[in-house]
């Protein structure tokens, strides 16, 4: 079994979708950064992405659309027929090599867990993307061709976890009706993309749960030990790819979920017992502090380091560096620790009714 192994790159640094975009803020740099100086990332664990060639690309995407992305790299133009140029999709000098490096790095974890092991991938995660356009931040769908990747070295049952605030509907397009990869989606009831109702299971692949707003770390915890893990239990995959999107927390301007970093870990620790093989990605994320925080807080349950109450001064130094165009300076417990205290509450009547349906249903029982 390898050691874990944390995935970045150079481009993820100063690389942006452009002042106005929720993705003006830096992450993966934050996450890469409070692990150095804590000490948790050595340089046998770092591994510099890839960037994924084309003809990789097309394992999901058409070849007309990455000719388009590497297009609109070049010429910094706006291509309406691919959805690129949008406010949701902008055109930046790094269009097509950053998403196509957090591909390459969704490769790089399948290959090193190969023999089992895990492998973190925070720049990966893009769920939203189709196989012929961008969508919502989300220029290639790096969990797709990852999880692609998985299935042919001869992997035959992959489960996808997806705990981001959206659901998952470029993924849910791949594997709908598969009888390899099952797909299990927490996100936000009403919100974009609007897909993943209760009783969507994308032809026997997926159990989705919409929650709604003011989902808490008790209502979490219920959905994780009463539907995730009994899935995964029944399914016994070979490899579990957990999408580890980190707008579910409180703070995050993109969803009205009220989680704390807690859950995050707790999702981690669970689905690590559950298969030889986990790869952990990024997601959303759109609070500087919170998603670098909770990212760094997974880092560290993957590599079995204990997280301090107060981070030491030169590591909050970093978060102190950050800076938000949307709103002011955050609370000093944002800027000088990394978990967040527990966010509990009470069980709210549209969670309890989601687990009893999805209980009721066959949900995999049958493995
Ligand atoms: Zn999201």
């Amino acid at each position: 079994m390898n050691d874990p192994i944390f995935i970045g790159a150079r481009i993820y640094r100063g690389s942006s979708y452009g002042p106005r975009h929720p993705l003006s803020i830096p992450r993966v740099p934050t996450v890469t950064d409070l692990c150095r100086t804590l000490g948790w990332l050595t340089d046998t664990q770092y591994r510099t992405s890839p960037c994924a060639k084309p003809s990789a690309l097309m394992n999901f995407h058409t070849p007309a659309y990455i000719a388009a992305l590497q297009r609109a790299e070049a010429t910094l133009q706006a291509d309406p027929a691919f959805d690129l140029g949008t406010l949701s999709n902008p055109v930046f000098p790094e269009v097509y090599r950053r998403p196509a490096t957090a591909a390459g790095g969704g490769l790089l974890a399948a290959e090193h867990v190969r023999a089992g092991g895990v492998a973190y991938n925070p720049g990966g995660g893009t769920h939203h993307g189709l196989p012929d356009r961008a969508n919502g931040f989300c220029y290639i769908n790096e969990p797709v061709l990852t999880i692609r990747h998985l299935l042919s070295m001869g992997l035959n049952r992959i489960a996808y976890v997806d705990i981001d605030a959206h659901h998952c509907d470029g993924v849910a397009v791949a594997f709908h009706g598969s009888e390899q990869v099952r797909m299990i989606s927490v996100h936000e009831d009403k919100r974009w993309p609007f897909t993943g109702a209760l009783d969507d299971d994308a032809g026997g692949a997926a159990i989705n749960i919409p929650v709604p707003r003011g989902f808490n770390d008790t209502e979490f915890d219920l959905i994780l030990n009463d539907v995730i893990l009994p899935a995964l239990a029944a399914q016994k995959p070979d490899a579990i790819y957990l999408q580890c999107g980190a707008d579910a927390v409180t703070e995050d301007p993109l969803s009205r979920l009220t989680l704390s970093n807690r859950c995050h870990v707790k999702a981690v620790t669970a689905l690590r017992a559950m298969a030889p093989r986990l790869i952990v990605s990024g997601g959303g994320g759109y609070n500087p502090w919170s998603v670098g925080r909770a990212w760094t807080c997974v880092w560290a349950t993957l590599a079995g380091h204990e997280i301090p109450d107060r981070l030491p001064q030169n590591a909050a130094d970093i978060l102190q560096a950050l800076r938000w165009s949307r709103k002011a300076q955050p609370s000093d417990v944002l800027l000088t620790t990394l978990l967040d205290d527990p966010r509990p509450g009470p069980i709210s009547e549209q969670v309890r009714a989601a687990i009893a349906h999805l209980k009721s249903g066959s949900a995999w029982q049958a493995g």
